[in-house]
């Protein structure tokens, strides 16, 4: 059915004014004044509201084996979550350990999103070793369209990749024009931290800041930073949380580097208290990087507001009580993750743009624009303009509410964010011309979600 959002206030990275836009076979098709609504079209009054582009998760996790367990969500949980939230696509890590094969791995985390997501998807393809089969793999992922690798620095023997295997990764990278996403902690630092804090008797969750403090991860930023430099790959750095890594990262670009910045949620929201809130409630705001010291989330919103951190991601992934409580005796047993995918927009929204913290334009580029650009999907997603997606977000700024894990959609018997008060919401979301939330409340269609296959962009 075509569609018609009439007398909202639309606002893109660049441009914000009152119009309507009309939406047949899934695409925006006009955009101005007083459209005329043929017979058989939906009409939405969006008098009063905002109406942005469809809202871009950059970093999540659904299907995860991780730690000795498993990820709680599935991609019909995480999917509704996130359109709830004003999340149309979401980027989610496909993570092999070092022990699977990359191309198994990515036919069955593919396997697991087909026909169950409710939103559009794609993925970042982890690249946690290299071997004389990787350079073909990973041609053959690219060809079906992920034109995004990721590395992590940490995670030694699991995930993460040395050196050799690192500048390997970007040199194939930069070839393909694939962008290149790292988690930038030293994991040799990391591992050595963690044994001496064990050894000293020191095992509950507020430790684990300590166990990777700044400074570990200032170095990751500045050594993927160096390989990037002499391998000329473009990277992103992940959920950069610190002052110290900033600088690193913005050294980088000054000399040239083709280095870009995100920022996770729960580095903006939440500080390294929370971690140390004793038993299991310090255990569920467990993540890495951690949760840092309060001085560090003023300088990340200043940046942001600047530019110079590109994007907001969440770094979504959901570990229930019982299983954050398999670090009961060793806080390097804490299955890492902070759910976020629900709350990032409203979150954002709130503690940004009503706070004077964030520009709206910067709010929308920084949500949506921007990560649509990076990661080639723009301007199919990422905007509003005649010929692109009709994702749409008709958000009411009137809306007040709490968060709460009461009639959370996220599948978790917590919330990290709970009780923050939010003023602002998602009303109407739209994917691909479709109205999959109402009021609120998911009314869509489940297994609606595409994969989205993109070019490399970064030659
Ligand atoms: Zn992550």
């Amino acid at each position: 059915m075509p569609l018609l959002i009439r007398n909202g206030e639309l606002v893109t990275a660049d441009a914000r004014g009152r119009a309507d836009i009309y939406v047949a076979d899934e695409t925006i098709t006009r955009i101005g004044g007083d459209l005329e609504a043929p017979p058989g079209t939906e009409v939405i009054d969006a008098a009063g509201k905002y109406v942005f582009p469809g809202f871009i998760d950059p970093h999540v996790h659904i299907y995860l084996p991780f730690m000795a367990t498993f990820a709680k969500d599935t991609h019909e949980t995480a999917s509704i979550a996130a359109l709830v939230g004003g999340t149309t696509t979401y980027i989610e890590m496909c993570c092999p350990s070092r022990t699977d094969d990359a191309l198994a791995a990515y036919e069955l985390w593919k396997g697991k999103a087909e026909g169950k997501s409710a939103c559009d998807y794609t993925f970042h393809m982890a690249v946690s070793k290299y071997t004389d089969e990787t350079e073909g793999q990973l041609r053959e992922i690219v060809r079906d369209g992920i034109s995004s690798f990721k590395i992590f620095l940490a995670y030694k023997n699991f995930f993460g990749v040395d050196d050799g295997e690192m500048y390997q990764a970007l040199a194939l990278a930069r070839k393909l024009g694939v962008i290149v996403t790292a988690h930038c902690e030293n994991a040799e630092l990391v591992a050595q931290l963690q044994q001496e804090l064990l050894r000293a008797g020191r095992t509950g969750p507020e430790w684990h800041e300590a166990s990777r403090p700044e400074t570990v991860e200032a170095e990751g930023t500045h050594h993927f930073a160096t390989f990037l430099e002499n391998t000329g790959a473009t990277g992103y750095v992940v959920h950069l949380s610190c002052e110290g890594a900033l600088k690193a990262a913005l050294a980088a670009k000054e000399r040239g580097v083709r280095m870009h910045v995100e920022a996770v949620i729960p580095h903006l929201m939440l500080n390294k208290t929370y971690a140390e809130r004793p038993g299991v409630e310090g255990m569920k705001h467990v993540m890495s990087p951690p949760l840092r010291a309060r001085r560090n989330q003023g300088v990340l919103w200043n940046a942001l507001n600047a530019g110079l951190i590109d994007t907001v991601g969440t770094d979504h992934c959901p570990f229930d009580t019982g299983q954050k409580l398999l670090g009961r005796e060793a806080f390097t047993q804490i299955p890492n993750g902070i759910p976020g995918i629900e709350e990032r927009v409203n979150l954002l929204y709130t503690y940004g743009v009503k706070r004077g913290k964030l520009d709206l334009h910067r709010f929308v580029d920084a949500a949506s624009t921007r990560a649509a650009k990076l990661f080639g999907l723009f301007p199919r997603k990422g905007t509003i303009a005649v010929g692109g997606d009709a994702d749409l977000v008709v958000f009411d700024p009137e809306y007040r509410g709490t968060i709460s894990a009461l009639g959370q959609h996220v599948n978790n018997d917590y919330n990290g964010f709970e009780g923050m008060p939010i003023e602002g919401r998602a009303a109407v979301v739209t994917v691909r011309g479709k109205v999959q939330v109402r009021a609120g409340e998911f009314v869509g269609e489940r297994g609606r979600g595409q994969l989205l296959k993109r070019e490399p962009s970064h030659l």
